[in-house]
Order: structure tokens, then C-alpha cells, then sequence
């Protein structure tokens, strides 16, 4: 079969590249390895741990804010093989999703998998062993990436695991290690300690998600320690883990060169994910990866160094987010197209799912005072919102960075309650070159948490916040 397009990969990059070709009239097939369409995103990341964060939040509130809310419970408990359970069919309602789009879209799907035998074919090995070669005019990667591995700390899958196998504990463990203080492991570590696991996370820098501006780190920090009990060993460098039958036990070095012990049930490894490229066979086709990270090369039209080649999502450079691999996706498909489609990669947002959520875009207040970018700073805490009164979430801020002289908007920093969601204004205004004083003037619904990011755009424009 000759196709226009053959993409290899089915996350978030490779499936809806597909669903755009075959919109856009070319002839499309898409090769997955394993049984169920959706990759990392929906089978063992996204969809997963938002569906065990959504029950452990349900679980953390009956235990601890219903009572104040005059809701009284009693014979409170976890029943961890149907948590699991529901889990697992949000993520098969999500999986089948893909199936019947690939039919709706007249999309040809193959299981098995794809190896380059040169630039215009792929060769299929299916799990029985046989192959089967198809051609294309165009070839996408979307093969994405697997948990980075730290060398002296093999993962075991049993006491020493990472996210996939995380997503799967079936009974409530009484102590966990997570090693990084990343965004998976603040997200899993949280999904534990609502249920009433004992958290402590290690992470080598001195601040957590470290790549978000600095604020939000320290306070969800704060938050997660006093609301959730967890604890945080600050500028910790894991130096290896044993697993001891029934527990595991980490070592870790101090800022001062010191070893720390911690034992526990369990240790998640998330220091990172790695591009997947195994089994590819790029060499046939002369493409080399980077060293640092396995990445694929790719110029600005996400092209390879072999015409016709593209590589998009996780195992391209770039943020590793299911949003940016989707944009990809439907930029090279327009791009093969012949359209001139266009990412503005300054405005992908990036969201930790944690309670308070955290939410972020545009520059940070690091990365503005790096460049000599002279700013203005509003900042507006949700402590001062009546909505977040209402609900009992006063923790976490809002933050408007904006242009001293011009005051456009150069970065919007948030955490607190529905962030998550909230970020997507903040993504459009900056995407229209919105004014501070555009969002201060815009009416917002009251009582909203969208609220908060109104009052920061009023005190970034002329400190005229009203409710502080
Ligand atoms: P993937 O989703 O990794 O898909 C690649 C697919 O290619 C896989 O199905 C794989 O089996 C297949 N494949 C690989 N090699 C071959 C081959 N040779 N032949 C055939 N098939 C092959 N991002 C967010 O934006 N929001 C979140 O909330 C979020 N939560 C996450 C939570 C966890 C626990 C994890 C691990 C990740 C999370 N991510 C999240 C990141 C997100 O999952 C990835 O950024 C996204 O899945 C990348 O999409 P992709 O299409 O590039 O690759
Ligand atoms: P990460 O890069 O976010 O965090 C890894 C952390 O581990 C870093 O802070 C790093 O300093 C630390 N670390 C590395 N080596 C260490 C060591 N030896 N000892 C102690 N700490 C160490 O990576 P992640 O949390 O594994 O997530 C991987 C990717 O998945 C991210 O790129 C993220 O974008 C994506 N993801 C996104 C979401 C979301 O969008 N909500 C959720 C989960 C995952």
C-alpha cells in the first residue's frame, strides 16, 4: 500500500497528526506498537494520574474539609483495587476514542513495530514475528519517550519503580520516596499522600519544578507540606536505592556532602523522560540522534535531515507536553499539505495538576531579569478572592508580568484553585499582545477565581488593585 503520510507513533503527536492529513485529504497510516492507541498520554501519563488525582482529591476532602463544610461522614475508607479500576476505564473510554476516530477519519492502523528499511518505507514487525513493508511519500516520528533511568539506580518495577507502575499500587502504601521534584513526581506524590501515604520527595535542586518561575515552587512547597504532610529534602542528590524485599531504602547526599538514609514501601523514579527511538532503525535512513536526551534533530518545519521525514512531540526538542505534541502534529500535516501553518513555542502553557494547581506562560521573572528585560510585577493572592473564600482555597497567587515602558504581558505565573484551567486566558490575551491594563479592563464574572488574574493585571498596571 502506497500512503501519503505514515506516521509511527499514536500519542498525542502521532494520533492527531493523522486525524489532520486525513482531513486534509491524504491517504494516512499510523503504526503502534502496543494493543491500544493514545501513547504515554493516555494510557500510563495524562489521563491516568488526572483520573487517580481527581479520586484522591474527593477522598482528601471528605477526610479533611467536609466536616467544616457541615458534612459529616463516617466509615470513611479507600477502596484502592476499584480507584484503580475506574482509572482504568477512564483510560479505555479514552483509548477507544482514538479507534473509532481513526475510522470516522478512514485512518489505517497498524499494530506492530516500525523500523525505517529506507526514507519511503517502513518495515512492520508484528508481536507474532512476521512483517509487512508500506511506502510513503511522508514519514512522521512521533515515538515519544520512556522514564529517564539514573545509571547506578535500576528501576526493579516491584519496590523501585516509575510513574507507569505507580498508576497501578493496589493497596495504600504506608511511605514513599520520590526522587524528583518534578511535575510527576509532585503530581504522583500527591495522588499518595491524599490517600495518607507519608511523602518525602529528594529532589538535587534547591527549588521544586525549577523550571516554572521560582515563586510558584516555593509556594506549593509551603502548601503540600502543610496541607498534605509532605516532606522535602531540598538540594539532595540521590546516590542509590536497594530494595530490601519489603521495602526499599534510598540514599541520598546533603549540600554538605553528608549521606541520607530514607527507608520506605516504595521509591518512584522521576528525574525526566527520554526520547524513544529503539527499534526505529534511523540509521538506515542516516538520521543520528543528540547525545544529550536521545532527541531528534529537526529544522524549523519539524523536517529531519532527510526530506520528506518529520519528527514531532516528546522526542523532538521542546517541552515534553501532550498540547505541544498535538500542535505539532497538525503543524506538520498542514505543512505536508502545502499550508504555512505557524506554533508560537513562547506561549505553550504548562500546568502542574497538584491542589493548589500551578500554571504558567510566557517568560519568567528569571528569565526577564537574564535578558535585562525591565518589567513590572502585579501580583494579586487568592486569599484576598471571595469565590476562593467560598470553596476554602486561599492558598497560591496570581502574577502579571508585563513591559515596563509598553506594559504588554511577558509572562503570567499562577497558583491556586482551577489554575489549570484559568491559564487559558492568560494564553489568549498574550497571543493578541494583550495589555496588563487590556485584562484590568476586561469584565470578569464575579464571584470567579478568573478574578485574581483581573485584580493582578490591575495592580501590574497602575497598582490599582481594588480587594488588597
Ligand atoms: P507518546 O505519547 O509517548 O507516544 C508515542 C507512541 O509511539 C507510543 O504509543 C509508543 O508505543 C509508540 N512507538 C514508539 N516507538 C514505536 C515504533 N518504533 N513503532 C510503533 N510505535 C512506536 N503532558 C501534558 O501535557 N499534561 C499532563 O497532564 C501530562 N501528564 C503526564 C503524566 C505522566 C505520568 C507522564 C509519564 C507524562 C505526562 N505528560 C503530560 C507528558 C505527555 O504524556 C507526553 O508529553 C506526550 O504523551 C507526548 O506525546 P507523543 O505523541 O510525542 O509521544
Ligand atoms: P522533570 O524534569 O519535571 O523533573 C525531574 C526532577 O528530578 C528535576 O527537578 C531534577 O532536578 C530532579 N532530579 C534529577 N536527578 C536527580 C537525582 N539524582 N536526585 C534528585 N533529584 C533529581 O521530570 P518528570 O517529573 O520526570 O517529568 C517528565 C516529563 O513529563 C516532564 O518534561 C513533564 O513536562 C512531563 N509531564 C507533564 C505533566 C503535566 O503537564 N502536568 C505531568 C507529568 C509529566
Amino acid at each position: 500500500m502506497q500512503y501519503d503520510v505514515v506516521i509511527i507513533g499514536s500519542g498525542p503527536g502521532g494520533y492527531v497528526s493523522a486525524i489532520r492529513c486525513a482531513q486534509l485529504g491524504l491517504k494516512t497510516a499510523v503504526i503502534e506498537k502496543y494493543k491500544t492507541f493514545g501513547g504515554t498520554c493516555l494510557n500510563v501519563g495524562c489521563i491516568p494520574s488526572k483520573a487517580l488525582l481527581d479520586s484522591s482529591e474527593h477522598y482528601h476532602n471528605a477526610a479533611h474539609t467536609f466536616t467544616t463544610h457541615g458534612i459529616d461522614l463516617q466509615n470513611l475508607s479507600v477502596n484502592m483495587p476499584q480507584m484503580i479500576a475506574r482509572k482504568n476505564d477512564v483510560v479505555a473510554q479514552n483509548t477507544a476514542g482514538i479507534t473509532y476516530l481513526f475510522k470516522k477519519n478512514k485512518i489505517d492502523s497498524f499494530e506492530g513495530l516500525g523500523s525505517f528499511v529506507d526514507k519511503n518505507t517502513i518495515k512492520i514487525t508484528k508481536t507474532d514475528g512476521t512483517t509487512e513493508n508500506i511506502t510513503a511519500k511522508n514519514v512522521v516520528i512521533a515515538t515519544g519517550s520512556k522514564p529517564t533511568a539514573l545509571p547506578f539506580l535500576p528501576v526493579d518495577k516491584q519496590r523501585i519503580i516509575t510513574s507507569t507502575e505507580a498508576l497501578n499500587i493496589t493497596e495504600v502504601p504506608k511511605t514513599m520516596v520520590v526522587i524528583g521534584g518534578g511535575v510527576i513526581g509532585l503530581e504522583l506524590g500527591s495522588v499518595y499522600a491524599r490517600l495518607g501515604t507519608k511523602v518525602s520527595v529528594v529532589e538535587f535542586l534547591p527549588s521544586l519544578i525549577a523550571t516554572m518561575d521560582a515563586g510558584l515552587g516555593k509556594e506549593l512547597q509551603r502548601v503540600l507540606k502543610k496541607s498534605l504532610g509532605m516532606e522535602f529534602y531540598m538540594g539532595h542528590k540521590v546516590t542509590g536505592a536497594t530494595n530490601n524485599g519489603e521495602t526499599v531504602t534510598v540514599t541520598a547526599q546533603n549540600a554538605k556532602g553528608e549521606d541520607v538514609k530514607l527507608e520506605a514501601d516504595y521509591c518512584i523514579v522521576a528525574v525526566g523522560r527520554t526520547a524513544y527511538t529503539a527499534g526505529l532503525e534511523l540509521e538506515n535512513i542516516g538520521i543520528k540522534t543528540e547525545e544529550r536526551g536521545n532527541k531528534i534533530p529537526v529544522n524549523a518545519h519539524l523536517e529531519t535531515s532527510v526530506p520528506g521525514v518529520y519528527a514531532i512531540g516528546d522526542v523532538i526538542t521542546g517541552a515534553m507536553l501532550a498540547h505541544k505534541a498535538e500542535d505539532e502534529g497538525v503543524y506538520v500535516a498542514e505543512t505536508i499539505a502545502g499550508q504555512k501553518p505557524h506554533i508560537n513555542y513562547n506561549l505553550i502553557p504548562g500546568v502542574v495538576y497538584t491542589w493548589p494547581e500551578v500554571a504558567s506562560v510566557g517568560a519568567t521573572e528569571e528569565q526577564l531579569k537574564e535578558k535585562g528585560t525591565k518589567y513590572k510585577i502585579g501580583s494579586f493572592p487568592f486569599k484576598a478572592s471571595g469565590r476562593a473564600k467560598a470553596s476554602m482555597d486561599t492558598d497560591g497567587f496570581v502574577k502579571v508580568l508585563a513591559d515596563e515602558a509598553t506594559d504588554e504581558i511577558l509572562g503570567i505565573h499562577m497558583i491556586g484553585p482551577r489554575a489549570a484551567d484559568m491559564i487559558a486566558e492568560a494564553v489568549v490575551a498574550m497571543e493578541y499582545r494583550a495589555s496588563a491594563e487590556d485584562i484590568a479592563r476586561i469584565c470578569h464574572a464575579h464571584p470567579t477565581y478568573t478574578e485574581a488574574l483581573k485584580e493582578a493585571a490591575m495592580a501590574a498596571t497602575a497598582n490599582r488593585a481594588i480587594h488588597i
